[in-house]
């Protein structure tokens, strides 16, 4: 990455590396205090951009892949210029499009993350795994009327301390690394001294940390004090929120699906990395890598279709749908993001696992609709994957990582350390 133009962090003259949760020794390296991913993706847009045998298309929806006989052909994507269906025939398909943070009322996610590639692969044929393993944020900015913004756990890692509403620091009293527990074990520590405070947040105290708040995390520090929030001078108000998918789109350590020519990578996967627990930091490394891998793979294989054999194929471009009663897109999708956040959040027990499936089963209609806009394709997605990560809750009885149940607390080897595969 640093080849490809990567700006990370230096201190005199030498690569800076950060501690975060659970990690022994700092190891992450950072850009411009808090914005890695945001440099990670500049470097490489600019390198794509300016790379004339790339052909990029922007504000084109991927809605399907074009998949039979357990092989997959391209793509088809609603092109919201024309507002018409288009087929992309390819020799090789990426998926590579992100989490389902958007599954929740609570996340840290942006819009976008909807779920639509692990829904799409799944359509197809594709398996999908370890879809019951939510990573819920335990820092997530608390402010009512603004989106969840993060508060990067690189901030108790330079010395931020957790406390309840009546200012008494707890964490040391749920674990061993206190504030550096991993992060199911801090979210559900707030979640509980939420309940016991009767109150919707606790604080996090940053004002004594290591660096200067301003200079070591600039993006948080603006984001702040825009909300009149000053950091280094007052206890950030915090709760947890949904924040990444560790299940999804079931693939080999070379990106492959089970469906010959679908490959995926990122978040909308689940490679195996990350367990039922993905550790701060290793998101961004296993889309580098996995990425990476891909195009080793597929620069090695020769056996694709041309582009001539694909169009002689005849493919069948279109999936049957049916017009079905007429709903809100957007009020469903928030009443399906609140049952999830109220039912299949941080704390599960089967009861209200299985309220939440049998409203889900109402909803099913929706991903058999005719659907015409992003909103309807969104919220399909949305329907299918709330559909498996409750179905998958409920199955799995045992605590294991993000997963926790309140009748099973105990992680359970003997019978459950397997995957739930779809
Ligand atoms: C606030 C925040 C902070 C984080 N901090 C860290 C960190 O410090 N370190 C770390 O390792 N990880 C971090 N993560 C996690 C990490 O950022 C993500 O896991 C990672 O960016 C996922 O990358 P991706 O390329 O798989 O997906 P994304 O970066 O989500 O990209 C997916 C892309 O696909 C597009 N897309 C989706 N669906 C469609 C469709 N149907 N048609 C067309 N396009 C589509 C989206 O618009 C998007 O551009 C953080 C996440 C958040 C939300």
């Amino acid at each position: 990455m640093i080849e490809l133009g990567t700006k990370f962090d230096k201190v005199e003259g030498k690569y800076k590396t950060a501690l975060e949760a659970a990690h022994q020794r700092p190891r992450i390296l950072r850009a411009r205090g808090d914005a890695t991913g945001a440099e990670i993706e500049r470097a490489l847009s600019e390198k794509v951009i300016n790379e004339n045998k790339i052909k990029t298309k922007e504000n084109i929806l991927i809605v399907d892949i074009i998949a039979e006989h357990n092989a997959c052909y391209g793509l088809l994507a609603l092109d919201s210029n024309t507002n018409e269906i288009v087929a992309y025939l390819a020799k090789v398909t990426i998926l590579a499009s992100g989490g389902a943070g958007q599954l929740f009322s609570n996340t840290t996610n942006p819009d976008v993350a909807t779920g639509d590639g692990i829904a799409m692969a799944y359509r197809g044929g594709a398996k999908v795994t370890d879809l019951e393993f939510i990573q819920f944020h335990p820092t997530a900015l608390f402010h009512q009327g603004s989106p969840k913004f993060l508060i990067s756990e690189a901030v108790r890692g330079e010395g931020a301390i957790l406390k309840n509403i009546n200012g008494e620091s707890f964490m040391h009293s749920y674990h061993p690394l206190a504030e550096l527990a991993p992060r199911d074990i801090v979210a559900r520590a707030i979640i509980d001294q939420m309940k016991k405070t009767k109150n919707d947040y606790v604080y996090l105290d940053a004002t004594k940390i290591k660096d200067k708040f301003s200079q070591r995390f600039p993006t948080i520090y603006k984001n702040c004090l825009a909300l009149n929030i000053d950091p280094e001078k007052e206890y950030i108000p915090v709760a947890p929120a949904a924040h990444y998918t560790m299940g999804g789109i079931k693939t080999d350590t070379w990106g492959q699906t089970n469906i010959t020519n679908l490959y995926a990578c990122g978040e909308c996967t689940s490679t195996g990395v990350h367990g039922a627990n993905r550790l701060a930091s290793n998101s961004l490394l296993e889309g580098l890598v996995f990425g990476n891998r891909i195009t080793q793979k597929i620069k090695k294989n020769n056996t694709y279709y041309s582009i001539e054999k694909l169009k002689e194929l005849n493919l069948s471009y279109n999936f049957p749908r049916e017009k079905y009663k007429e709903y809100d897109p957007l009020k469903l999708k928030q009443e399906l993001q609140k049952l999830m956040w109220n039912k299949v959040g941080i704390i599960r027990n089967p009861s209200d696992l299985k309220k939440a499936r049998q409203k889900i089963n109402e909803w099913k209609f929706i991903f058999k609709s005719e659907l015409k806009t992003t909103k309807d394709f969104e919220l399909a997605n949305l329907t299918i994957l709330a559909d498996l990560v409750t179905n998958s809750a409920l199955q799995r009885e045992e605590s294991r990582g993000a997963h926790y149940r309140e009748d099973f607390p105990d992680r359970d080897d003997i019978n459950w350390k397997k995957h739930i595969i779809y």
